[in-house]
């Protein structure tokens, strides 16, 4: 029997407390607020802009987003960063991808103050983080952390893989899983036989935006799976980077591809704009 590491129930507690947070805020006189700053024309982007300015209304959070050209350069999404990184009535700062061609989001988040950095786009904030210093890490990076939490699976000791190293995602979160004194392994699109490291590990965690890249033959018996990837296909709607029906049986839990990972970033992000608005220091 394969358990389903189901994420809404965790975000809903979350988001309660997000909510709590925020009332008890604006009691004492301050809104908590945060800046998207958007570059891009793609509607799904677009879209996924919309659905968290809902979220973070849901929340008693004010959302503000700042749209730039589609065609902007470095200097005009600096120049915004550095405007809502100085608006003191703002908390949080969120730069949305992707960015045009031509601009580097880990260049140009060097304007997002560390104290704004709510999903911990600022390369300062991997390297504080990687260096024991509080710091937010990516939403989504914590977001499998407290996943894994919630279901009481442990991570001191166990020998956890993930598959991916973007800044976004692998990186921060083997700091993470290194903070929680787990023996970690960072794989890519260079390891040689992917299945022989993976199939070695207590917990996976797949981020590699590959849809079903990962099937039986990668995960050992009784393993963990946490599936980090969306992804879309002509054939239908959203999967993950995990053959989730392949493993069956087979894994001890997975996470499901939608309604895992996703809804407890959002959840995350929020969480960190209250933290911030709160003046509290990020979770170090
Ligand atoms: P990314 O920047 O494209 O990085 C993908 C990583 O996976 C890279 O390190 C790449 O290796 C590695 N990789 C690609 N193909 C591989 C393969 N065949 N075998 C082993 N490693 C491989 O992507 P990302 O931004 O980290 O996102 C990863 C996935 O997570 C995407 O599906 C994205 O949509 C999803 N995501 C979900 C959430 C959420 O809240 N649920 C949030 C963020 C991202 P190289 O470095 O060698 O190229």
């Amino acid at each position: 029997m394969t358990t389903v590491l189901q994420g809404r129930d965790l975000a809903t507690s979350i988001r309660s407390r997000v909510a709590d947070g925020a009332t008890a805020l604006r009691a004492s006189g301050t809104t908590p607020k945060v800046a998207i700053v958007v570059a891009t024309d793609e509607e799904s982007t677009l879209a996924y802009v919309r659905s968290l300015v809902g979220a973070a209304e849901s929340t008693g959070i004010e959302a503000n987003v700042v749209v730039l050209a589609s065609d902007s350069g470095p200097g005009d999404v600096r120049a915004a960063l550095r405007a809502v990184g100085g608006d003191p009535s703002i908390h949080g700062v969120l730069l949305q991808t992707p960015l045009p061609v031509g601009v580097r989001a880990s260049e140009v988040s060097l304007e997002i103050p560390a104290t704004k950095d709510v999903d911990g786009a600022n390369p300062l904030s991997l390297g504080r983080l990687s260096s024991g210093l509080p710091a937010f890490a990516p939403a989504t990076a914590r977001a499998v952390i407290e996943l894994l939490r919630e279901h009481g699976i442990a991570l001191a000791g166990r020998a956890v893989t993930v598959v991916g190293r973007s800044t976004v995602v692998g990186k921060p979160l083997a700091q993470l899983l290194l903070e929680a004194d787990a023996t970690v392994t960072v794989c890519h699109s260079k390891t040689p036989d992917l299945a022989a490291v993976t199939r070695a590990a207590d917990v996976v965690v797949a981020a590699a935006g590959r849809a079903h890249l990962l099937g039986r033959d990668h995960i050992g018996k009784g393993s963990v799976v946490i599936d980090v990837g969306t992804n879309f296909t002509a054939e239908g709607p959203m999967v993950g980077d995990v053959d989730a029906e392949a493993l069956d049986g087979h894994a001890a839990a997975v996470s499901p591809v939608p309604g895992g990972v996703g809804p407890v970033t959002t959840a995350v992000l929020l969480q960190n704009v209250v933290t911030a608005a709160g003046g509290g220091s990020p979770p170090g």
